[in-house]
């Protein structure tokens, strides 16, 4: 009997082994996954969502919207003459001024408010319960702001930059893509009135 119960306990104490290695496994894959859905949706260079995260907070807050509940506003901004920074400095400085850009925006906005790369050196900002004069005033203060900041990048020379912005806000009806049409031609109508400033579409 006393054998037995020693191979019984010995037994016991095996699987005890195997019981918690097989939980450090799963909780390390888990937090694999996790961070596997979060570069999903990241854009890696600037650490801002990337183009697939911004289409789907988009078409959700329209759903929302659509639904009766909040609306939203819509920020759409795009580095001037960004191809002169890429020219002047390098490729890697105008990498690290799109970087720059989000880690400026980021504390200018709400928490609930998505930073999206929507593509090269244009972002867009989903502001929720936001109105559209409400975004543009943010908007120019932040331009205004950004066209007083001097940045210094990898020790190189002072750099200033500037962005154009179009700004609108859902509206009843509309579906993720007359949003993003309207804050586009209004960041174009920017662009032709001399940059560096925030139209309303
Ligand atoms: P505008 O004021 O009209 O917007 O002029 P722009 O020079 O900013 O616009 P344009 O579309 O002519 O050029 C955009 C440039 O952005 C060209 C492209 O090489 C650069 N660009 C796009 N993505 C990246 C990136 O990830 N890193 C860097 N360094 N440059 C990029
Ligand atoms: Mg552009
Ligand atoms: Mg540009």
């Amino acid at each position: 009997v006393r054998s037995l119960r020693a191979a019984v306990a010995e037994r016991q104490a095996e699987e005890q082994t195997a019981t918690a290695a097989l939980r450090t496994e799963v909780e390390t894959l888990r937090a694999s996954v996790a961070q596997a859905r979060t570069e999903a949706r990241t854009d890696p260079l600037t650490g801002a969502a990337n183009r697939a995260a911004f289409d789907e907070a988009l078409a959700r807050r329209c759903q929302l919207a659509t639904a009766g509940g909040d609306g939203f506003a819509l920020i759409m901004v795009d580095v001037d003459h960004f191809k002169r920074v890429n020219d002047d400095h390098g490729h890697a400085v105008g990498d690290r001024v799109l970087t720059a850009l989000v880690a400026f925006l980021r504390p200018r906005v709400r928490r609930d408010d998505l930073i999206a790369r929507w593509g090269g050196e244009e972002f867009a900002v989903v502001l929720p319960g936001a109105s559209v004069r409400v975004a543009l005033k943010k908007a120019r203060a932040v331009l205004r702001e950004l066209a007083g900041t001097d940045w210094t990048i990898d020790a190189g020379p002072k750099l200033r930059f500037t962005v154009s912005a179009g700004v609108t806000a859902w509206r009843a009806g509309d579906e993720p893509a007359a949003v993003a049409a309207r804050a586009d031609q209004a960041l174009y109508r920017a662009k032709h009135a001399g940059r560096n400033r925030a139209e309303r579409g």
